[in-house]
């Protein structure tokens, strides 16, 4: 019997990440891509790497089984709008949605299999797991921080990850992070509360992602980091997602469902 290979469409073809997942995809032998969407780009029969690449997200995701995105949020919504019209699964690891837009995500999820994740890592998907074990096992008396590193060309701070960092610890202590972040210092900040979560944030080079949650105590300090070393990870891991999501129902999954 022959193995089905699933059609994919490819949304940032031309960027960082669609880089990787074009090279991450050569390797596969059950998923290619078919059609890429990027910025300036006109006639689908523009090849970019050997991958046709458009700029019209209907002639994008045609005849496709999956759509791959690593873009920016307009991009995302617009693909998926098409893309929730023929009924096309959906993968996305774009970041920095404001709350209406995550609010769309979460329409368009009732018609069509969604996954979405700021982290496609397994190691960072553990580190949720640890951040939220952590924060539940310690008292008040420590103070739960979040430092995330990225390359300089990032456009939206703090990272998706360290947001759902932010989240699992915050669950980890009951809270709800929207009353506890603490996005910036600055000048005469007076002391800490007992349940903030402070973010800091640093932008160079070329980081590929680091994160850490710091736990603050008096007399000791326990600091949880994972550091990508290569986008393949993120790569691999969408990949994963999308050959999995094709045979779900309509709903909006996340990395968890895949994972554990
Ligand atoms: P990039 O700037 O290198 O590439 C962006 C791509 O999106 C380009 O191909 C660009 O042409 C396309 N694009 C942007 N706006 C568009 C528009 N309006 N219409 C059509 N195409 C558009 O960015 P990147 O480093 O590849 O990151 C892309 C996204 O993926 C970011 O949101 C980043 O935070 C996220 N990311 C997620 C993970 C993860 O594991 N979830 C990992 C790395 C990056």
């Amino acid at each position: 019997m022959t193995q089905s290979v699933l059609k994919a469409c490819l949304v940032g073809a031309t960027g960082r990440m669609g880089t990787e997942l074009r090279t991450a995809a050569r390797q596969r032998s059950d998923l290619i891509f078919e059609r890429g969407l990027a910025e300036n780009r006109s006639d689908p029969s523009d090849q970019f790497d050997g991958l046709p690449v458009t700029n019209d997200p209907e002639k994008a995701v045609q005849g496709v089984d999956v759509v791959i995105d690593f873009s920016a949020p307009e991009a995302t919504l617009e693909t998926l709008q098409v893309a929730a019209d023929e009924s096309i699964p959906f993968v996305t690891g774009t970041t920095g949605f404001d709350d209406s837009e995550r609010q769309r995500l979460d329409d368009f999820a009732q018609s069509i299999p969604l996954l979405k994740a700021a982290n496609f890592s397994i190691g960072i998907n553990v580190l949720k797991k640890l951040t939220r074990l952590t924060s539940d096992a310690l008292s008040d008396d420590f103070d739960i921080e979040i430092f995330e590193a990225h390359h300089r060309n990032k456009t939206d701070a703090p990272s998706g990850t360290a947001k759902q960092l932010g989240r699992a610890a915050s669950d980890g202590q009951q809270s709800q992070l929207k009353e506890t972040a603490v996005w910036t210092r600055h000048g005469d900040t007076g002391d800490r509360s007992d349940k903030e979560i402070g973010f800091q944030v640093l932008r160079g080079g070329d980081i590929k992602g680091e994160h850490t949650v710091y736990f603050c105590g008096a007399g000791e300090r326990i600091e949880l980091t994972h550091r990508a070393g290569t986008r393949q990870i993120f790569a691999d891991g969408a990949i994963d997602a999308a050959v999995w999501l094709t045979d779900r129902p309509p709903g909006l999954y996340g990395m968890d469902d895949l994972l554990f």
